[in-house]
């Protein structure tokens, strides 16, 4: 299967050639010729294979050359945003078409201008583009494909009341593609709403992580998890490492104190601005700074190279944003390793995601750390899960 036999435009082969995508990946393979065929369409798939390129080659195949705003994808944060419009740049490179990205957290000013060049594709977080939907800045009478992007995510913060009165502004004869990990009910309520019969794509259900990833938990008494998590990145050999915590003041504290202790560290959640968010991911990509201490805003497909280890603070209370944290790491058959501190009253989450993933997380504890007891260090002893170094498999510096 190769992208000249999608049915794609020349200029969307020429794109794809042009980033060295050699074959297309399942969910590509799959989705591209349905979305050129106009029908309306589900799409699942694990983060990190593809998904993007599965939507919008078609999407640029299909608008040809400038005119209106004719495509619009929305997006749970701004993050996702921000890499949807990068992807989106590189597939119209060989094309006329504009595309222009509307987030909160910045100034309206650069967005008036560009939404005045009319762009022919918008990607959008839902509250920015309402503002401008209602300051008459942008018209969505004339979209002819809609992409609700991550849409369980969107459920899940809250935005199903905006993107559902974003929909009632897009023109009614449209093509609507849906890409999420699961269908709850009340999506399955937009999707009959909002979908004309769409066909679904499943590629590889979302609870199961990449392969090329090692789990390990490490069970420690409450008063010692800063203790044990500042102790497994001194001696975790890791090239980079995102370190997830629940909260975000937990995010804040944690990323303060690692900067004290000489480490490059930035952090990333939703009450920072949108330029230290933005300027958080750049030093992490370019690897100026090899740890991120994020909260789950940077879990959901966020594609980041390289990222070798992840490690969670805390057991994260939905087993599915397990799999998306740890989706982080092992990207594109790359190895990675995915280290959980939990402790006591965690015990339940554990089990979720145990039975989610269905495999049983191996208990480890890290040699000469000076734990204070906690029940659960029996279960970890009578684990054979000793290890001698968080991960021993790669040299550090
Ligand atoms: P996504 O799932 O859209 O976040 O994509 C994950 C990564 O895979 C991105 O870095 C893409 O550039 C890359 N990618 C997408 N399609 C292909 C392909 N056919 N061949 C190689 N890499 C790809």
């Amino acid at each position: 299967m190769s992208f000249c036999n999608l049915g794609l435009g020349e200029d969307a082969v020429h794109a794809a050639q042009r980033l060295r995508y050699l074959d297309p990946t399942p969910i590509q393979a799959q989705a591209i010729p349905v979305i050129i065929s106009g029908k309306d369409l589900i799409g699942s798939a694990q983060t990190g294979t593809g998904k993007t390129a599965a939507f919008i080659l078609p999407i640029v195949s299909q608008l040809k050359k400038h005119s209106h705003t004719r495509c619009l994808v929305l997006e749970p944060t701004r993050e996702l945003a921000a890499q949807v419009k990068e992807a989106s740049d590189d597939f119209t490179f060989f094309t006329n078409l504009r595309s222009s990205l509307l987030h909160g957290g910045v100034k309206y000013d650069r967005q008036h201008q560009e939404l005045a060049q009319r762009p022919d594709i918008v990607i959008a977080t839902p509250g920015r583009l309402l503002d401008h939907i209602e300051n008459g800045a942008v018209k969505l009478d004339k979209i002819e494909v809609l992409v609700l992007d991550e849409a369980d995510r969107m459920l899940d913060m809250g935005f199903m009341p905006d993107v559902r009165r974003i929909i009632n502004y897009c023109n009614t004869n449209r093509q609507t593609l849906l890409f999420s990990a699961t269908i709850p009910p009340r999506l399955a309520d937009l999707i009959g709403w909002a979908m004309k019969e769409p066909l679904t794509i499943e590629i590889g259900r979302r609870s199961n992580p990449a392969e090329t990833v090692q789990h390990v938990l490490y069970p420690v008494a409450m008063n010692q998890k800063d203790e044990l998590l500042m102790a497994l990145l001194d001696r975790t050999n890791y090239e980079s490492v995102i370190v997830f915590s629940r909260t975000k003041v937990g995010a804040d504290i944690f990323g303060h104190a690692l900067q004290a202790k000489g480490h490059k560290a930035e952090v990333i959640h939703s009450d920072r601005s949108q330029g230290q968010r933005t300027k958080a991911l750049e030093l992490f990509r370019s690897g100026e700074v090899e740890v991120l201490v994020a909260t789950d805003i940077a879990a959901r497909g966020l594609d980041i190279e390289g990222v070798s280890h992840v490690i969670n603070y805390d057991v994260p209370e939905n087993p599915e944003d397990y799999v998306h944290r740890i989706g982080r790491t092992g990207r594109a058959n790359r190895t990675g390793d995915a280290l959980t501190i939990f402790t006591a009253p965690e015990q339940q989450y554990v089990t979720a995601i145990e039975y989610l993933i269905n495999k049983p997380l191996p208990r480890v504890k890290l040699d000469n750390f000076n734990y204070t007891y906690t029940t659960l260090l029996q279960e970890a002893a009578g684990n054979d899960g000793r290890r001698k170094g968080a991960s021993s498999r790669r040299k550090r510096r």
